[in-house]
């Protein structure tokens, strides 16, 4: 077998486009100007930001002025959350809902809040990663400044019924803010349809650099500062712009968001070829329901193996993959996503998700179901578990 090189782990981050970096390159060399100067330079790169503001709103069904560069995807969460409560704390509001599953820069920020006098409801997923949108609702409070559920999952990919749980927020009049980092440029995303009040989105999952991401605010919902300096972003987010990457934003949501639903069949198509060809393999399930969920993901626990050994041998045939989210590789706990699903420790801990995307292509999927059951096959025959679990025996 001829040795290829796969990257699957398009969950983690995305490689930077061929079209996002030309569109980005006049911005390092001839279009340097800084957008709050007033000579040409600078005027051009306040309209360059600006085209790129319209591309992003008009991805998402939002006007230009809904839309707010920032750093990332974590502080787009951070804004969202600190800023709302922030704003109705003053009013007795001092509770948040959100869902026991999701992101640290979600889950971290709600536990500062709660060293800061807030209290949190984390709402539970079921066994196939799915909220209940009733849940939501008993959970919501006289005292609720904001629901905050995500999207779709980073780990399992699954995707949450959204424009139910929006459409209780509006009934209950609380403000609700999705983290939709995983699933914009992957499922259609219409905020004004779908009542959405805060949405989070990062350019490194969409094939945009690192460092680059944009809050949604509804127009009518005004947020305090995150950030306190200039006038940057109508005087709501301090920073002298990132020129190139705002540009490269706009050209990767314009990218990622044409032909969404073209793209996702073929994508969905390989994707359950591996999910079916993985569960081939003895004592496997997939984590996370299997239509509900991102077209590029699949998250499988493979008994009798451990995680980081897999993701490792998995290397050594040049293919990347994940064991849990890449924000929490390095922690040896098992993943918060897989343990609230209802597995235990030992089965979360030999996960394996892979993310993939358009350009993963037939052969790579046969290279990956070539691979996976070779590798598997050598950490279970290494395993003093494995014969245990073959007998049936449980394994605490
Ligand atoms: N939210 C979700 C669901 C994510 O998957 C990630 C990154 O993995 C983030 C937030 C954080 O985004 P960023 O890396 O741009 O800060």
């Amino acid at each position: 077998m001829e040795k290829r090189f796969i990257y699957a782990d398009n969950a983690a981050t995305t490689q930077v486009s061929e079209e996002v970096l030309e569109s980005m390159l006049p911005y390092f060399r001839s279009e340097y100007g800084n957008a709050s100067s007033i000579y040409k330079l600078g005027r051009d790169a306040q309209r360059t930001i600006e085209n790129a503001r319209e591309k992003v709103a008009k991805a998402l069904g939002a006007d230009a002025n809904e839309i707010y560069f920032t750093s990332c995807g974590s502080e787009s969460d951070n804004w969202a959350i600190k800023g709302v409560c922030d704003k109705l704390s003053a009013k007795g509001k001092k509770h948040i809902v959100t869902s026991v599953f999701e992101h640290h820069a979600i889950l971290h920020t709600c536990k500062y809040m709660e060293e800061h006098g807030f209290e949190v409801t984390y709402v539970p997923v079921d066994s196939k990663g799915l909220i209940n949108p009733e849940d939501v609702r008993n959970a919501i409070r006289d005292d609720t400044a904001i629901v905050s559920i995500m999207f779709a999952n980073n780990e399992i990919g699954t995707i949450q019924p959204i424009e139910e749980i929006a459409a209780i927020c509006k009934e209950k009049k609380v403000i609700f803010h999705t983290d939709a980092v995983q699933a914009v440029g992957h499922v259609e995303i219409d905020v004004h349809k779908m009542g959405i009040d805060l949405l989070s989105l990062s350019g490194h999952k969409i094939h945009a650099q690192k460092g680059i991401g944009a809050l949604y605010i509804r127009k009518g919902l005004s947020l305090p500062n995150f950030l306190h300096g200039g006038a940057q972003e109508r005087n709501k987010r301090a920073g002298t712009e990132n020129v190139p990457a705002i540009v490269g934003l706009g050209t990767a949501m314009e990218i990622a968001c044409s032909d969404i639903e073209k793209k996702a069949e073929i994508v969905t198509a390989r994707r359950n070829r591996l999910i079916d060809g993985i569960l081939k393999l003895p004592h496997t399930r997939l984590n996370g329901d299997r239509d509900k969920r991102l077209p590029g993901n699949l998250n499988i626990s493979i008994e009798g193996v451990e995680g980081e050994s897999l993701l490792l041998m998995l290397d050594m045939y040049g293919i990347c993959a994940s064991s849990g989210s890449a924000c929490t590789s390095g922690s040896l706990d098992p993943s918060h996503v897989l343990l609230a699903l209802g597995l235990k420790h030992e089965v979360a801990h030999g996960s394996l998700r892979l993310s993939i995307d358009e350009n993963t292509s037939d052969e790579d999927v046969d290279y990956i179901l070539e691979v996976v059951p070779k590798v598997v096959e050598r950490l279970r025959d290494m395993s003093p578990l494995w014969e245990r679990i073959q007998n049936g025996e449980s394994i605490d």
